[in-house]
């Protein structure tokens, strides 16, 4: 049967890399490399991994590290040994696998971003499976995805990917987290915001992960205003990934489903999750109702203020008079050019400026409504 996904993006969260005592889960990592091993046959893979820390713990037989260089030196060591592990269940089946540790800066500025897009489709046009972590030795706060779900949204979404498969010791999102016997709720189609609550009970928390359902919910966002479906499943149940398949255009029977009923261009995807914000503007009511009613481009004349240093081409947050982010969007003039023309109308632009390259402040193509 054919299925339409041509390529997918597989999460493995700690808690299925590694058993609880703090040891590889070797029996789960074959089974699912077999699996994998099988799904390349006809699709591109990526896998977004994580575990590291958890092995480097095992490793050098830390149980807490005390501070944030310890921590990174166990991702250090634990990555090390990670990719090994991959590396040599993939072997078996012919399949080479290629290292990436990214930060977030990584894929935040279109050029980074193009770049690093690049690399992944050189690597999936040589047959490799590209296995993807969070930098951590060198990622501090301000540079960090914080958790593999979000990281492996992102790359979803980035790398135009038919599915998302995050995989992990949790069944899926529970009715209700703290009674897990009343089940899962099976899908989620485009109204993530309302289960947002319910979800995250007190036990909403899984064994080794950062992020627990918190942050699958967040990556379920992500993949909700990209339009690329993504699921949450236990990692070790048997055919896990095959069912998974199978269940893409059919009944939903397995993990949690999160569909969205619209698509995003890839551009938009970049100004909503990836651009780094660079400054802001402040409109008026009728202007922000354009925007956000009418679909229309934000043109000086609605502009209150202006906030930042930004350039052309980068991407400001759009704020409306009660300072809510309302849009944000990539600007065609530089912050101390909008401070000119704010307020005026479009055919003043030029004798405000001596020039007028563009009528609109942000066009509606490059202008994404939050
Ligand atoms: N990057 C972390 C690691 O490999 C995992 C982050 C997460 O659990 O989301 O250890």
């Amino acid at each position: 049967m054919t299925d339409n996904i041509k390529r997918i993006v597989i999460k493995l969260g700690s808690s299925v890399i590694l058993k609880e005592n703090g040891e590889p889960n070797s029996a789960c990592l074959k089974a699912l490399v077999q699996e994998m091993a099988e799904l390349r046959r006809n699709k591109e893979l990526i896998i977004v991994t994580s575990g590291a820390i958890g092995i480097g713990k095992t490793l050098l037989g830390v149980s807490r590290p005390k501070d944030l260089s310890e921590k990174q030196a166990l991702a250090a060591v634990g990555q090390a040994h990670l990719i090994q592990i991959y590396e040599n269940l993939f072997s078996q089946y012919g399949i080479k696998v290629g290292q990436v540790l990214l930060t977030r800066e990584d894929l935040q500025g279109r050029h980074r971003y193009l770049n690093a897009r690049n690399t992944f489709l050189s690597l999936l046009e040589h047959g490799v499976v590209p296995v993807i972590n969070e930098n951590d030795t060198v990622a501090v706060d301000e540079i960090k995805f914080g958790d593999n779900d979000t990281l492996s949204a992102i790359v979803a979404s980035k790398m135009d990917a038919d599915l998302l498969v995050i995989l992990s010791d949790i069944e899926g999102v529970y009715r209700d987290p703290d009674k897990r016997e009343k089940g899962v709720i099976r899908e989620v189609v485009d109204d993530v915001a309302n289960i947002e609550e319910s979800a995250t009970g007190s036990s909403g928390k899984s064994r080794f992960g950062t992020g627990g359902i918190t942050t699958k919910i967040e990556a379920a966002k992500i993949m909700m205003s990209s339009g690329v479906p993504m699921v949450v499943a236990r990692g070790d149940h048997p055919h896990i990934l095959a069912r998974i398949i199978t269940e893409f255009s059919g009944a939903k029977t397995t993990g949690t489903w999160f569909i969205s009923s619209k698509k995003m261009a890839s551009r938009k995807r970049w100004i909503a999750f990836n651009a780094e914000i660079k400054g802001s503007v402040t409109i008026d009511e009728g202007a922000a109702k354009a925007l956000k009613e009418d679909g229309k481009s934000l043109l000086p004349s609605g502009i209150k203020d202006v906030q930042g240093s930004f350039e052309q081409g980068d991407a400001v947050s759009v704020k409306d008079s009660a300072g809510r982010e309302i849009a944000k969007g990539v600007v065609n003039y530089a912050a101390d050019e909008v401070k000119k023309i704010a307020g005026k109308k479009t055919a003043d632009i030029e004798q405000a400026l001596g020039r007028k390259d563009y009528d609109e402040v942000i066009h509606r193509d490059n202008l994404v409504i939050l």
